[in-house]
């Protein structure tokens, strides 16, 4: 069943007098549970098709819809509302709160959302039981980025959306993290889509959309997904 659709997406940014098309008449569906990659380069539309998904923006013509709500219709109440209670959010960077520790951090879901999972049980599927009381300094970037999968997940999301996680790791690192979120993620039935530009990533996904100039280059699926070592 597709849980997420796009249907002729389009998203132009003006500039001057020129006319920008980020996103150029993009169609595509995946299904609820599925552990999913945009990969493209530089400039191809990836970050606008998330911000799209993640209800920070909306396109200019086409359709959006997940698990039955058609989001690109919502007003912006009905966004912000979208965002705090649909949208789990990784960023490259991390953005966890530097003064507050790894169990605070995570607890902040609790404050913007209707029906939060237990913070403890996310930081011990993460595999952070015992750096609970750390504060982000004292922690690794591999770590980091685990607290804020976990404070993704605790908000109960319906979609989990990834902008380059792996971004600021080594790459050893990086491949442990994302089997993480693909993982932990998928036990807990959300619907997960990264961004990238880093390919070997992508052998892990069940659907691969390769962008370029805004359209979809390539659709790939894969119906055993590798782990990448
Ligand atoms: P990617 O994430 O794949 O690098 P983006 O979605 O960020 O690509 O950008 C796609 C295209 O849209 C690029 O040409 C970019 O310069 C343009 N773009 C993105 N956001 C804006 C904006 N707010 N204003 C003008 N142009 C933008
Ligand atoms: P508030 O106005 O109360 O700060 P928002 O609607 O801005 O609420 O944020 C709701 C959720 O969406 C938060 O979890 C926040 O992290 C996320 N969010 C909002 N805006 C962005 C953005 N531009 N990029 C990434 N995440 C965002």
């Amino acid at each position: 069943m597709d849980f997420i659709t796009l249907e002729d997406v389009e998203r132009e940014y003006r500039v001057g007098d020129n006319i920008i098309k980020a996103v150029d008449g993009v169609s595509f569906a995946l299904a609820q549970g599925t552990f999913n990659v945009i990969l493209g380069q530089s400039g191809a539309g990836k970050t606008t098709i998330l911000n799209l998904l993640g209800g920070m923006d909306s396109p200019t013509s086409g359709t959006i819809s997940v698990g039955g709500e058609e989001v690109s219709g919502m007003e912006e109440r009905e966004l912000t509302n979208y965002r705090r209670t649909k949208i789990g959010f990784v960023f490259q960077f991390y953005n966890l709160v530097p003064n507050l520790t790894a169990l605070e951090n995570v607890q902040l879901a609790e404050e913007v959302c209707r029906d939060p999972l237990d913070a403890q049980e996310m930081l011990d599927r993460v595999g952070l039981s015992k750096r609970m009381d750390n504060f982000p300094s004292q922690m690794s970037g591999g770590e980091q980025q685990r607290v804020s999968i976990a404070r993704a997940l605790a908000k109960n999301p319906q979609i989990v959306l990834c902008d380059e996680p792996t971004g600021a790791l080594d790459s050893v690192t990086g491949r442990k993290v994302l089997k993480l979120i693909r993982d932990v993620a998928i036990d807990l039935g959300k619907t997960v889509v990264i961004v990238t530009h880093n390919a070997p990533i992508a052998e892990m996904a069940q659907t691969v959309i390769h962008m370029r100039d805004g359209k979809i280059a390539e659709t790939e699926t894969h119906e055993h997904p590798k782990d990448v070592e």
